[in-house]
């Protein structure tokens, strides 16, 4: 029993009152499967236990145990995270929410859901497909993560371009708060202005602030069927110009995304999917206007892709073609970890200047000899250069954590934000202190501090409470 010292040990002891034995785990050989994310550069520590939480009481009796030992404790969804934010804390409770999985009411006549953190993404799309209802917040992880997890970072996702992020569809949660207290914030109605937005602070906030119990979300109509346009371009810089010429053009794509090249043959070589990689990069396009509205969408944007310097620019009369595309695009990340360990970036810059950002990707990996492959939500200038480093090369980890520290800055310098969606966690806490000022900073320390006075939830994670 690593990682357990007096303390953790009484925790533990309490928590097995409230929760059977078999789902507070100790051993450490299981724990570790449950103890980090997908961010396998950050550190991890060794947990004094896992508990598979399967309801908003034990969670609370859990929260309670580790409040009177002064034990730390980490939130966990699917651990599909990017930033480290689901990283155990030495000696700390992991609280996995997956057993917390029931979607709790789907109601048409208000167009919301209720349903509990570890459902997963998909699952709640799919339930509410059946009420002709659209959860939009899509993820390229939603076949596995989960909702709990979405609302902790805010995910945004593929479809975000046009239709938001996670913070524009939740309304309300349930939580367990860091004194142990079950509290409701938000609320059911259409509109609602009662008091703080606490809601809005909590989405977002990486396990700092409590554990997600219960979460309300607005749900929309479907949406009509797509119009897929798809693009391949020569350089990462045409692309760019493209984006910024769709921007430009006024329209209002419901997906576009960047592929590169790397991607596209790293999702063949595992897949055999028949990709054309003859193309550096692709860019996908939807609109989901309907009617002719949507026709004329399409071909508006052909158009920009082809004055932009794409080498062939189509609107697709495949939609299986299509889907096969964007199936590619979320399989990227995946299919470049086979190849070694992936240093996820996840800058955003405004639309107007992701020409002159992938530029700068490109001279930052030339000078520091490393391989970055890209993918991006690229109409929401939301870039994910993704540095590949050889397992066990320590000097090409070196250079990087260079590269990857050099892009951050030339975000900012250019006006954008050092995370976009994936969120801070443990990776991007300089990154952080390079965006924010010192002000803002410890704005951000006082509500930690008001809210977690002991500093257990998820600790270190975002800044020093
Ligand atoms: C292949 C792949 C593609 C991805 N694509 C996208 C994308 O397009 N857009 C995007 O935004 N992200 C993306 N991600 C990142 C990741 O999937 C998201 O950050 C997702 O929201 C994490 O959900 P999770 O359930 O896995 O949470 P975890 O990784 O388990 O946890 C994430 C954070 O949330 C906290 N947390 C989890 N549950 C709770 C809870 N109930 N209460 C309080 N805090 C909690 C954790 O402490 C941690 O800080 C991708 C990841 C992968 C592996």
């Amino acid at each position: 029993m690593g990682g357990m010292g007096l303390s953790a040990r009484d925790a533990v002891e309490q928590i097995r009152r409230a929760v059977p034995s078999e789902r507070v785990l100790v051993d450490p050989e299981v724990m570790a499967g449950l103890s980090q994310d997908q961010a396998v550069w950050a550190p991890v520590g060794l947990p004094a236990a896992v508990v598979r939480v399967a309801s908003t009481a034990e969670v609370q009796a859990v929260v309670q145990a580790c409040i009177r030992y002064g034990v730390p404790i980490v939130p966990r969804g699917a651990g599909t995270g990017l930033s480290g934010g689901a990283n155990a804390v030495d000696g700390c409770v992991v609280v996995s929410t997956e057993r917390m999985n029931t979607i709790v009411e789907v109601d048409a006549l208000e167009r919301l859901a209720v349903v509990q953190p570890g459902v997963v993404n998909d699952d709640l799309r799919a339930a509410v497909a059946d009420y002709g209802l659209w959860y939009p917040p899509d993820p390229a992880s939603s076949p596995w993560s989960t909702i709990g997890g979405n609302v902790a970072t805010n995910a945004g996702g593929v479809c975000c371009a046009k239709y938001g992020v996670t913070r524009d569809y939740v309304i309300g949660l349930e939580l367990v708060n860091p004194l142990g207290e079950v509290v409701r914030v938000g609320r059911r109605t259409a509109k609602g202005v009662a008091g703080y937005d606490l809601v809005g602070l909590m989405v977002g906030s990486e396990g700092t602030l409590g554990v997600v119990t219960e979460i309300t979300v607005k749900l929309r109509p479907l949406p009509p069927n797509p119009i897929t346009v798809a693009a391949y371009f020569d350089t990462l810089s045409d692309a760019g110009a493209a984006i910024e010429a769709v921007a430009a053009a006024g329209l209002t794509p419901s997906a576009l995304e960047l592929v590169d090249r790397h991607c596209l043959a790293a999702v063949d070589a595992w897949k055999n999917m028949g990709l054309s990689t003859d193309a550096q990069v692709v860019l996908l396009g939807r609109v989901d206007e309907p009617g002719e509205a949507g026709a004329a969408a399409a071909e508006e944007m052909a158009g920009c892709f082809r004055r932009a310097g794409a080498t062939w620019a189509e609107r697709s009369t495949d939609e299986d073609e299509a889907e096969a595309l964007f199936a590619a695009r979320r399989l990227a990340f995946p299919a470049l970890e086979r190849l070694g360990p992936v240093l996820t970036e996840d800058v955003c810059v405004p639309k107007g200047r992701v020409a002159e950002m992938l530029g700068r990707i490109e001279e930052i990996a030339l000078s520091n000899e490393v391989t970055i492959a890209n993918i991006a939500h690229a109409g929401d200038g939301n870039l994910h250069p993704l540095l590949i480093t050889p397992l066990g090369d320590e000097a090409a980890r070196a250079r990087a954590q260079n590269a990857f520290e050099q892009i951050l800055a030339a975000a900012l310098e250019l006006g954008g934000t050092v995370t976009g969606e994936h969120g801070i966690g443990l990776l991007k806490r300089p990154g952080l202190d390079a965006e924010l000022s010192m002000e803002v900073l410890q704005m951000h320390r006082a509500i930690k501090r008001a809210l977690d006075p002991a500093n257990l939830f998820n600790p270190g994670k975002i800044f020093d409470a």
